[in-house]
């Protein structure tokens, strides 16, 4: 396992982590949470990721069951959690500094832990000012229940504001965002942050590296049975999937397996390789519902040279989507 820094803070996390979003359809009970679990740990992750929101608390009531079994030393992982949508009451959502505070410790309660070593806002929140969320988020670092907090989805101007709020009141900004990055989804990181990496200096967790499966090609004919897009939780990514734009990205994927396969790789492989070539992300989120999932998305770390500079060029034939950075005007 390679170790990452987060950021410019101190902290190393495994470039591969584990997220917990399946539990959401309840695709994972406890003893198969505690199977993935172990297998990620044995092979160097450090990184568990988790979400108020997902199967609406569940999630971490079964990684905390999970945590509490294997009993690691604390000292060996990291566990987040991530703020926003906590119920459908107006004091159960958002930033406010209630809802963030009693979030954090409905999430401690959950996963059986005395503190998270990560706390994301899940979202931006236009209805609480800034001053509000910078300011409860140190108060909840001063308090030893948080280590470090960040965002999720925001846009580079939210985080830069963040970071502005929080020099003017000599207080700590978000050191990592958790953005979407794949394949097929590649702006926020590889273009509109730009200005952030080099300021700020903040650390990526990035999320569906596999673009919830279809970057593995297990989509190209049908929609398999038990798979995420069969699930009826999952009913508006079959939509996409279905869409116009969702049959593109299949083409797309039946391509890139073409050119995976040239190479010895399997498309899941080739794209998360692909990630893990991008030095401003500091890990790879891995989502599996299957061991053997699992270890293939595990098995993309001895991939990564496979992916020469003449292989990202037929990529981005394929894919077509590399985003038009600002031009410089001094060249
Ligand atoms: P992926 O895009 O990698 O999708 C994972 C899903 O793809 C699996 O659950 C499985 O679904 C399928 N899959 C994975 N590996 C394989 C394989 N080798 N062969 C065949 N199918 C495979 O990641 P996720 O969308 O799960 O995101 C990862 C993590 O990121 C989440 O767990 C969560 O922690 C975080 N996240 C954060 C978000 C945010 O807003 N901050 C949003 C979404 C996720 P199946 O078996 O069901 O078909």
């Amino acid at each position: 396992m390679e170790y990452r820094k987060l950021g410019k803070s101190g902290t190393f996390v495994s470039l591969l982590s584990f997220g917990s979003w399946v539990t959401y359809s309840n695709q994972v009970d406890t003893k198969l949470s505690e199977k993935l679990m172990s297998l990620a740990y044995e092979r160097g992750v450090n990184f568990f990721d988790n979400a108020e929101v997902y199967a609406q608390g569940e999630s971490e009531v079964i990684m905390g069951k999970s945590l509490k079994r294997l009993s690691w030393d604390r000292d060996t992982y990291m566990v987040s959690s991530k703020v926003f949508w906590g119920g459908k009451l107006p004091t159960q959502r958002g930033l406010n500094r209630k809802h963030l505070v009693e979030a954090c410790h409905n999430a401690l309660d959950r996963l059986q832990v005395e503190y998270l070593d990560l706390y994301f806002c899940h979202r931006p929140d236009p209805d609480t000012p800034m001053e509000e969320i910078v300011t409860t988020m140190n108060h909840l670092m001063a308090q030893g229940k948080i280590f470090y907090w960040g965002t999720s989805e925001w846009s580079a101007d939210q985080i830069m504001e963040a970071h502005a709020v929080a020099r003017d009141l000599r207080l700590v900004g978000p050191t990592m965002e958790q953005p979407q990055y794949n394949l097929f989804h590649r702006q926020k990181v590889e273009k509109d942050y730009k200005r952030v990496f080099e300021t700020v200096g903040i650390g990526t967790t990035i999320w569906s590296p596999l673009a919830s499966g279809i970057l593995t090609g297990k989509y190209n004919k049908s929609i398999p049975k038990g798979s995420r897009m069969s699930l009826e939780d999952f009913s508006w990514l079959k939509d996409q999937l279905e869409s116009e734009e969702g049959q593109d990205k299949v083409r797309k994927a039946i391509e890139l397996e073409k050119l995976a396969q040239d190479i010895g790789l399997s498309l899941t492989q080739l794209s998360l390789s692909w990630c893990l070539l991008n030095p401003n992300v500091s890990t790879v989120i891995l989502g599996a519902s299957k061991t053997t999932q699992l270890e293939e998305n595990l098995s993309s770390l001895e991939c990564v040279d496979k992916i020469t500079p003449e292989i990202i060029e037929k990529i981005e034939d394929i894919v077509q989507n590399c985003p038009v950075q600002e031009k410089d005007w001094k060249a």
